[in-house]
């Protein structure tokens, strides 16, 4: 199965020269959203006990691979969204920054964290929660894509850890 035949590009999307990664059609289809988990998981060296995922579409195949794990599910917000107490990292976007948070006790020190998101641009927002992973003096296991647009080297900040994506582009 050629997964990239489940991801539907828009150009210029959200604004002109972005050519945007569309995971929905993927997500329509229940064979190639299970295939699509097996490709996850398939480099993953456990036990793992968090999988911590970003607002919004890490979400999807966030909380499908913390079950196939047997570990907990931890979302990653923009601010404001999280209601208990948060920590929080700023970082850099193309124009100007922006903030994510994870509550406060989702991730405890020494366990052992997985990073999933559906796609790696940049880097920065995987960057961001290297930092609040790296603070909470927690073990990143993986960082995990979907997609990785490797022209933009994002991997490049996440320094030794393991990245696997199942996609490059
Ligand atoms: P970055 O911080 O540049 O690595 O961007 C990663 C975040 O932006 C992820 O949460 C993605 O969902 C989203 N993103 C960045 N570029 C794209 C793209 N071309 N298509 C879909 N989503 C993208």
């Amino acid at each position: 199965m050629d997964l990239k035949d489940f991801i539907r590009e828009i150009p210029d999307f959200p604004k002109p020269g972005i050519s945007f990664k569309d995971i929905t059609p993927l997500l329509l289809d229940p064979q190639a959203t299970q295939y699509a988990l097996q490709e996850l998981l398939s480099e993953v060296e456990g036990p793992v006990d968090k999988v911590v995922a970003m607002e919004s579409r890490g979400f999807f195949f966030g909380l499908l691979l913390a079950k196939e794990l047997g570990a907990g599910f931890v979302p990653v917000r923009k601010p404001n969204k999280l209601p208990f107490q948060t920590i929080s990292k700023g970082y850099e976007l193309e124009y100007g920054m922006d903030t994510l948070e994870m509550h406060i006790d989702a991730v405890k020190a020494g366990e052992r964290v997985l990073v999933h998101d559906d796609v790696l641009a940049t880097g920065g927002t995987a960057a961001a929660v290297r930092q609040m992973l790296e603070e909470q003096e927690a073990q990143i296991v993986q960082f995990n894509f979907l997609m990785e647009l490797s022209f933009l080297k994002g991997r490049d900040y996440l320094g030794d850890h393991t990245t696997h994506a199942v996609l490059r582009y």
